[in-house]
């Protein structure tokens, strides 16, 4: 068994250090990729919901971290000689974004406890999301409260201090997150505000978050999962909503306030005009209907633009009046048709199985009506149906 010194315990602001290759074998199922043993890292590893550090060992990109049984294996994209002295850098930036989302889960977890006795039962923080799941159900007012009260733990920057007591110190401490496990447990405590078990690096005062932003809830399993924002992931977010805004305001020609009354009359109107030119189109199917010659049993229809709706309409309507198979095309002889093919007398699968003899044709229904997708000409399409497929 190897012995890994975690270096990110104590020293959550450094960034580069040295250590010993203990063990390099290539990854077993990635090509190319080794699997690196140090006798010490600063590489954060995938743990407690949260993705793992990047960086470079060497030269090498880390691609992944993960700890099993107390040893941290690096992912490395390439190999190094075990017994070597190798140097490695985290990515900063990557690390103190994720120190960020971390801190202000906490303080949100910590005043969810507080005020309303719920634990946080899942947390996760990806490179794109930081969800946490609690136990109860939160209305829109509490978290809104919750988060405005992370807000001003923030700008009173507190300190936040790990520490490992000892067994007995542990006893007669209450904390969040207690687990019975043998190893060393490590105690986040953000002074007045929370106290927590937790294996990740932190930021070193409260108002190095910067700032926290609820950004979703919804219900999840009885509770509610909570989607949050802090520190620079929360600008990002801030700068791509008001790049969105700005987009509505200019195509809207409206002030920022006005959007979504804007928004919802154009749907409004939208919807009206869809109704209307349903109407209209159905008063133009019904003429060119009328217009059809009656010889033969089969009635073929082209069109250039139909919705379903009105396809089918059109089907149904052409059923009231011709006795073998109506059928309405919808496209061009480039691009395809698309069709609904009914019958009254006809079974259409029949009718189908025929045609995809002759045509590249596909689709399927029941014997009453078949749809699908032809391609081919009309011409072509026509003469398929010459003197009447069954
Ligand atoms: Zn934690």
């Amino acid at each position: 068994m190897f012995e890994v010194k975690r270096l990110y315990d104590s020293l959550p602001y450094e960034t580069e250090f040295e250590a010993e290759v203990l063990a390099c074998e290539p990854d077993s199922d990635k090509e190319g990729i080794c699997i690196v043993v140090l006798n010490q890292t600063l590489f954060f590893p995938e743990e407690g919901g949260q993705s793992p550090d990047k960086g470079m060992i060497n030269g090498c990109e880390v691609l992944d971290v993960q700890i099993k049984d107390g040893v941290i294996y690096h992912a490395l994209s390439g190999e190094l000689a075990v017994g070597s002295r190798v140097e490695g850098r985290i990515d900063w930036t990557h690390r103190f974004n994720n120190m960020q989302q971390h801190s202000g889960e906490h303080i949100f977890s910590g005043l969810v406890n507080k005020h309303f006795g719920y634990d946080n039962v899942g947390f996760h923080l990806s490179d794109q999301t930081v969800t946490m799941d609690f136990n109860g159900v939160l209305s829109e007012e509490d978290v809104t409260m919750i988060e405005l009260e992370v807000n001003r733990v923030i700008v009173k920057n507190v300190p936040i201090v790990a520490t490992f007591p000892t067994k007995e110190e542990l006893e007669k401490l209450e904390y969040r997150s207690k687990k019975e496990i043998n190893e060393q447990m490590r105690i986040v405590t953000i002074e007045g505000v929370d106290v927590c078990a937790c294996c990740a690096p932190h930021v070193r005062t409260t108002g190095e978050i910067g700032m926290l932003k609820v950004v979703g809830c919804q219900n999840y399993k009885g509770g509610v999962r909570i989607s949050i924002l802090c520190g620079f992931r929360a600008l990002e977010d801030y700068k791509s909503k008001t790049a969105i805004v700005a987009g509505l305001v200019a195509g809207l020609s409206e002030k920022p306030e006005n959007v979504i009354t804007a928004v919802d009359k154009l749907k409004e109107v939208n919807y009206n005009l869809k109704t209307e030119l349903n109407k209209k189109t159905a008063e133009l199917m019904a003429v060119k209907m009328s217009a059809l010659s009656a010889d033969g049993d089969d009635v073929l229809v082209f069109e250039a633009e139909l919705d379903d709706n009105a396809t089918r309409n059109t089907v149904n309507s052409l059923m009231e009046q011709y006795s073998g198979v109506c059928a309405v095309f919808v496209g061009n002889d480039e691009a395809g048709y698309r069709f609904i093919m009914g019958s009254k007398s006809k079974n259409c699968r029949e009718v189908l199985a025929k045609l995809k003899e002759k045509l590249t044709i596909r689709g399927g229904g029941t014997e009453v009506m078949v749809q699908g997708m032809v391609t081919g000409t009309e011409d072509a399409i026509r003469k398929s149906f010459d003197g009447g497929l069954i």
